[in-house]
């Protein structure tokens, strides 16, 4: 829309712009087009869009063939785009976006987000869409600039600090090119800039304990000028030795280090234990037949080799909301890993029974003992991997503690996320927590 248009079209529809909405409406339209450009636009796409305004960026949105859900807290401007820019492609919700459940976009298959954030919210909004696991593959951001900035800042620099290495976990940030004042109106206060953020493949760093490793950046920022050696002195006996393993400076500062050596630096303090090393030795299944009665006791390789008819149990977690938790399997894994699964799951061993199995899982991946319910039984059959399945179900009141050489990560999902979830995009989850599911909710 051209200036003279969106001038006209605001008077029309007795909107004068509201400053606490960060209402800058764009008007360049080559500029428009170039922002749009950047997000790779497909007909296959599903666009989130937050504070679409006017629609600038919506229309080409709709034109490049996406369908666009367009989140706007403004009424008057979503009636405007509901009438003005009636499109079969186009869904207009009229709510704030901090309050939209983001895990429902997971029943989506190729989400991308796209805004021209009102910059009071933007820290906010951008904690809320960027949380592990997200269903967005593409962020296509106009921040303020400052921000933008922040978020794609590179160690020793002004703008490098805890916000940068938050988002810099889960995702690379691109800094694009800075937006001028006078392509909006009425022309903001502050200056801005486009970002495009794309979530990492986590094989991209080492493993490590995100818990412990933001506990460690923000303690280690929240006096920039403080040497580390003495902010984290709780937490390093020996800062000699791990500064010259890690290869930095023994008097750093938090913002000298990159993040490959905060993950050093979170792994120094409490070591990643690989499953191999504490698990290398032959386990002993043992290996039933159809009725799953037991006929023998093999190894694991062999089990899995010969496709051998055998046990395992599968555990449901619920915590007070009624939410699932879901583990991300271990980047160790020989089968499905960083694969979403069941809370708990394991093979049942020589020595146990199907309970007794799902207690010990329980207590090895997520540490933690609650009663069990049994629920149902799976047999065996090429998608459970020729697993007879046990079913069970606890509930949670008080915290997991993950073990980290068993899982990668883990989060709650609301049940309907997870339907949305596992039908839109099943290759996201081992096969065995598919079939337990598809049958959970049969019930
Ligand atoms: N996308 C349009 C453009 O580029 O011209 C408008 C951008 S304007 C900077 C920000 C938009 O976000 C406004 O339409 C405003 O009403 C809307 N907005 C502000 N706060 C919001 C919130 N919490 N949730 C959803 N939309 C919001």
């Amino acid at each position: 829309m051209k200036l003279s248009d969106l001038r006209t079209t605001l008077q029309e529809i007795h909107v004068s712009p509201v400053k606490t909405l960060g209402q800058n409406f764009l008007h360049d339209q080559n500029l428009a087009r170039w922002i749009v450009d950047q997000a790779k636009i497909t007909s296959d796409d599903y666009v989130v869009e937050i504070g679409p305004g006017l629609g600038a960026l919506t229309k080409l949105a709709l034109e490049r063939g996406a369908r666009v859900f367009a989140i706007e807290k403004d009424t008057r401007l979503a009636n405007f785009l509901r009438e003005r820019l009636a499109h079969p492609q186009l869904e207009v919700l009229n709510t704030d976006a901090l309050d939209f459940d983001a895990h429902v976009l997971f029943s989506q298959r190729a989400v991308k987000l796209l805004a021209n954030l009102p910059y009071n919210i933007s820290s906010q909004l951008l904690l809320k869409f960027l949380k592990y696991p997200s269903p967005i593959s593409l962020w296509l951001l106009m921040l303020q600039k400052e921000m933008a900035l922040r978020l794609s800042a590179l160690p020793s620099t002004r703008n490098y600090g805890a916000l940068t290495l938050h988002v810099q976990l889960h995702h690379r940030v691109e800094y694009l090119r800075a937006i001028p004042a006078n392509v909006f109106f009425p022309r903001p206060d502050v200056d801005s800039a486009l970002v495009r953020i794309m979530p990492r493949d986590a094989r991209e760093l080492p493993e490590r304990d995100d818990e412990l490793l933001m506990k460690l950046i923000r303690c280690g920022f929240s006096q920039r000028r403080k040497q580390l050696q003495k902010l984290l002195r709780a937490y390093v006996a020996d800062w000699r030795d791990v500064s010259s393993n890690l290869g930095f400076n023994p008097k750093a500062r938090a913002e000298e280090l990159s993040l490959v050596q905060w993950i050093g630096l979170a792994n120094y303090i409490a070591p990643a234990i690989r499953p191999e090393t504490h698990a290398i030795k032959e386990e002993q299944f043992p290996v039933v037949d159809k009725m799953d009665r037991v006929l023998r006791y093999a190894g694991r390789s062999e089990v899995h080799g010969d496709n051998l008819y055998h046990r395992a149990v599968h555990i449901f977690i619920f915590n007070e909301a009624a939410d699932l938790y879901l583990q991300q399997r271990s980047r160790w894994k020989d089968r499905y890993p960083l694969l979403w699964d069941s809370s708990a799951a394991g093979h049942v061993s020589d020595a146990e029974n199907y309970d007794e199995a799902a207690k010990r899982e329980l207590e090895e991946e997520l540490g933690i003992n609650v009663p069990l319910e049994k629920l149902l039984k799976i047999s065996a059959s090429p998608q459970t991997d020729r697993e007879f399945i046990w079913l069970y179900r606890g509930q949670l009141h008080g915290n997991i503690k993950p073990n980290r050489s068993e899982l990668e990560s883990g989060a709650f999902v609301a049940t309907a996320t997870v339907d949305g979830w596992a039908a839109k995009r099943p290759e996201d989850f081992a096969p065995g927590f598919l079939q337990c599911w598809q049958a959970y909710r049969r019930r």
